[in-house]
């Protein structure tokens, strides 16, 4: 077989977007202008929810966000350790401190059994992290949760959950722009959530994120804190709060808008991409396939991640794909795992026995919207070459 590279993603960028950009620099209106409410609009549309909040990155729509919602300093946030660095690192940006929770190897996020189990032990005053430090048994305000690889959460038992114990609950669904589940759409459970728009991610806006949510209070909160803390008079002087400057330009949101219009047919073309992986690998003894949940209505997919066969050797598997140039990550690596987390915390292998075990054997293959049959044809070729050296 011919020998490809094959990355492992690649934003969609057509001749419409560059039009749109053009368009946004041309008009004499670059920052804070019609570009920027006219994608609040349509990612608020997608969302099914009254506001979209748009801002300079995912991260920090995930900052304000629970900042907005009165998170800070000494409260306490139960959160996955199977993620992306940032939906944890924004906890510690408050003041608050995260508390993870061992994952479901089914769902890669925590199971509500387990939650409830951390919520009593909690209350108990019986969690302490691994370093000794005691957790606050009464400073426990939300749980922040996440849309893994763009599949929906079991949102209902979470939402159901918070309820219960009287917790807020926070949606992350950075990697899930546009995914469905429970008749509604991701980014819309919990109180508020977080899309991204780094050039991996469904849509692009180079650099970008946005909250969303039904509250008006907090859609307004959010506007002003990542304007500077001003508040909704306009008055360019009036700082009210302390605030940030996580705008986004209207050269970027003319991006995102025009990539916006584009989404179903993004969304439907990496459905595509993933049957196709899914057709492709689908007989192959012990690899184990992402696919969605029995409550999702329709996935947006994100990444295409699999979890290799137990008896092989993950790293081998990574470089020797490498090296017939199909690009891989072993994603996600875990968060406590990360020196500045084990410091902290005194995290070590074996805290999050399944997570240890779900990355210990996760590859991310190269998943994007263009992604053509023939690229797809290679990489599954070559992972089955690779499985039998491994
Ligand atoms: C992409 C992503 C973010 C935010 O990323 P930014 O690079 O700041 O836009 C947050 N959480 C998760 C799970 C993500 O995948």
């Amino acid at each position: 077989m011919e020998s490809l590279r094959v990355p492992l993603s690649g934003a969609q960028i057509m001749e419409d977007d560059v039009d749109a950009v053009v368009r946004a620099l041309k008009s004499g209106r670059i920052a804070m202008g019609p570009e920027i409410r006219g994608f609040e609009e349509g990612l608020a549309a997608v969302a099914g929810v009254r506001h979209a909040v748009a801002c300079s990155s995912g991260t920090a729509a995930l900052h304000v966000m629970l900042i907005a919602l009165g998170v800070g300093p000494g409260d306490v946030v139960l959160t996955t350790p199977f993620s992306f660095v940032a939906s944890s690192n924004v906890i510690l940006m408050t003041g608050a401190v995260p508390v993870f929770v061992d994952i479901d190897p089914g769902t890669l996020g925590p199971s509500p059994e387990a939650l409830r189990q951390t919520i009593a032990a909690l209350r108990r005053g019986a969690l302490r992290f691994p370093s000794g430090e005691p957790v606050a048994p009464d400073r426990l305000k939300a749980l922040l949760l996440v849309d893994v690889f763009g599949l929906p959460a079991p949102w209902d038992a979470y939402e159901a959950l918070a309820q219960e114990e009287g917790l807020l609950l926070l949606e992350d669904s950075c990697e899930a722009l546009g995914s469905r589940a429970f008749g509604r759409a991701c980014g819309s459970f919990g109180r508020a959530g977080a899309f991204a728009f780094y050039p991996n991610k469904q849509i692009t806006t180079g650099e970008g994120g946005a909250v969303v949510t039904d509250d008006d209070e907090i859609a307004a909160l959010c506007r002003s804190l990542v304007n500077q803390g001003r508040d909704d008079s306009g008055a360019w002087l009036a700082h009210v709060r302390l605030g940030y400057n996580y705008r986004i330009s209207e050269l970027t949101a003319a991006l995102g808008r025009s990539q916006l219009s584009r989404l179903p047919a993004i969304l439907e073309r990496r459905r595509e991409v993933a049957a196709r992986y899914g057709a492709l690998l689908g007989n192959v003894k012990g690899l184990v396939l992402p696919s969605p949940p029995s409550w999702c209505d329709l996935p947006s997919w994100f990444v295409y991640v699999v979890q290799l066969p137990e008896d092989v050797r993950r790293d081998e598997v990574l470089r020797l794909l490498s090296l017939r140039g199909v690009e891989n990550r072993a994603y996600f690596t875990p968060i406590p795992l990360q020196p500045f987390y084990a410091e902290r915390f005194g995290y070590r292998r074996g805290h999050f026995p399944e997570m240890d075990r779900v990355c210990a054997r996760v590859v991310a293959l190269p998943f994007f919207t263009d992604l053509s049959a023939e690229e797809q044809t290679y990489v599954a070729q070559s992972l089955q070459d690779v499985l039998r050296l491994a």
